[in-house]
């Protein structure tokens, strides 16, 4: 539902990691005054690449229109913050980036959500409700109820504004399928190539398999080498895998170990 306008691929805003599955829609705001749906396309895929912050979302919407951002499949940058996940882990992981689409709700001037951007929100809702088999009161998510961050402010504030935008979905759902597509059946997962992670520590002046395996496994998650697979921990391995430790575990030294090992093989093996 929506007009497209889909961020590039990088490392910041859309980093082309496949989605586990969608378990549940996180609902933000911009909390930028005025701003329309398009500026914050557009911001996600400038400012907020050239600043290297680490932000994205699906969709955002304002008074006119939907914006699909990121496709479906795969993850957005929205509900992480360093672990403090507070929903079921065994339905939605540590990481609920993995499990969640994230929605940005635009606000005008005043800071106000308008009754147009609220009421395209209700329909979007229901559209993805649908398409993932999802139960609206059980699987509409406040940013706030996830990392506890102030976030969409107005809901936050009005935690039964939020229910009532969650009942006003599920009426959508009963009422116009005209506007909410089908229920489709669940596609069955894509296949993914699954990838052998080295044993191990392996770090700079390191040569032979385990650093092509790690180096074939960071193009893979999109922290991608400058040079080629060569089997060879140099200056470019270095700094693909400090990105890619920023980003997915601790500590950012360059070195591979148990903790890189099991933050790619979450994210290439699942
Ligand atoms: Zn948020």
């Amino acid at each position: 539902m929506g007009r497209e306008m889909y961020l590039k691929v990088n490392p910041y805003t859309n980093p082309d990691i496949v989605i586990t599955e969608v378990r549940g829609v996180v609902w933000h705001y911009t909390a930028s005054p005025g701003a329309t749906a398009e500026n914050i396309a557009k911001y996600f895929n400038g400012t907020c690449i050239v600043n290297k912050r680490y932000a994205s979302a699906h969709d955002v919407i304002d008074a006119k229109e939907v914006i699909n951002m990121i496709k479906y499949n795969r993850i957005a940058y929205h509900a992480h913050d360093r672990n403090r996940q507070r929903l079921d882990r065994r339905r939605y992981g540590s990481n609920a980036n993995f499990t969640t689409l994230g929605v940005e709700l635009c606000i005008d001037k005043n800071g106000k959500l308008q009754k147009e951007t609220y009421a395209l929100a209700v329909l979007h809702g229901a559209f993805l409700m649908k398409k993932f088999n999802l139960d609206p009161i059980e699987h509409n998510f406040m940013h706030f109820q996830i990392t506890g961050k102030n976030c969409p402010a107005f809901w936050v504030s009005d935690p039964i504004g939020f229910e009532k935008f969650k009942q006003d979905i599920a009426s959508a759902m009963k009422q116009s399928d005209k506007v909410v597509e089908p229920i489709k059946k669940p596609t069955t997962k894509p296949a993914i190539k699954k990838y052998t992670l080295p044993t191990g520590i392996v770090k700079l002046g390191d040569k032979g398999t385990k650093v092509k395996q790690l180096q074939t496994a960071l193009n893979a998650v999109k922290f991608k080498l400058k040079g080629k697979v060569d089997g060879i921990f140099g200056q470019d391995t270095l700094q693909a895998l400090k990105r890619f430790q920023s980003v997915h575990c601790n500590p950012v030294d360059g070195i591979y170990g148990t903790k890189s090992r099991a933050a790619l093989n979450k994210l290439l093996n699942n």
